[in-house]
């Protein structure tokens, strides 16, 4: 099971999230929508504690962490949690002085201490999947952003985490590389992967969200399957969001 419970965070006297309640089904994906400053980025940098709420609780499987303004949880917690969660960025976040083959080895080795062999190994298999083994030495700067952008999404992936968190992962690319990492993903989540996305890109989230999530102001406004909230949403304020998107 994988759930947050009343996440509250602020960034001084700014309140980002508001108490939000998320379960997140193993298997599926979420599409998590809303408007520019809604708190998308902040509710997935939640997850993976790259920030940390000031309250509520996080359970990822047998992990259960619970936040207090004053008590921020041990450097084992924050391990366990980065452990079981792979994250996507819009801009990916390659490390630029480092090979293709190098940016997915790079946390097996130095995080979860894999010999160089295996950890070769497993990023070898990855590129394979996302069909970019041919540019394994390579430096990402030579790369497209769909190119980039899928050797961010092996990374993420070669620890086996339990939840692939993404953000925006197409918004930064033209359509046609879009359409590269939406393939990409789709394949994942066909592949029974769970997901926890944040995107403004509907051909994305109508190909591979089960559920949405809509948040605005941090608060959920309103959740379903995707099939309702996208045909028939029951909130004037999805709705009006929606339309933006069309
Ligand atoms: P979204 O991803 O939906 O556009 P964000 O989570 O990036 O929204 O931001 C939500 C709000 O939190 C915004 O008002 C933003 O300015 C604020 N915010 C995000 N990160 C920080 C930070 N590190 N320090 C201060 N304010 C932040
Ligand atoms: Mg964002």
């Amino acid at each position: 099971m994988i759930a947050l419970s009343a996440i509250e965070k602020r960034f001084g006297s700014t309140t980002v999230l508001h108490g939000v309640d998320l379960a997140i089904p193993e298997g599926r994906v979420t599409a998590l929508i809303g408007p520019s400053g809604s708190g998308k980025s902040t509710l997935l940098r939640c997850v993976n504690l790259l920030e940390v709420p000031q309250a509520g609780t996080l359970t990822l499987g047998d992990l259960r962490l619970t936040f207090r303004p004053d008590n921020p949880p041990a450097r084992r917690a924050v391990l366990a949690v980065r452990r079981q969660t792979g994250m996507v960025f819009q801009n990916f976040q390659l490390f630029p002085h480092r090979t293709v083959l190098e940016n997915v080895t790079e946390g097996l080795v130095t995080v979860a201490r894999w010999p160089q062999a295996r950890a070769r190994a497993r990023a070898l298999e990855l590129l394979e999947r996302v069909d970019l083994a041919h540019k394994a030495s390579d430096w990402p700067a030579s790369l497209s952003g769909g190119q980039q952008q899928r050797v961010a999404i092996a990374r993420a992936l070669a620890p086996s985490p339990r939840l692939l968190l993404c953000d925006e992962p197409t918004s930064a690319l033209d359509p046609g590389l879009a359409a590269e990492v939406v393939d990409v993903l789709a394949g994942l989540a066909g592949e029974g992967m769970t997901m926890l996305m944040a995107t403004h890109d509907l051909r994305l989230a109508r190909r591979v969200a089960d559920r949405v999530v809509f948040l605005e102001g941090g608060t959920i406004v309103e959740q379903g399957p995707a099939a309702d909230l996208f045909g028939r949403p029951g909130d004037p304020r999805t709705r009006r969001f929606i339309r933006t998107l069309l």
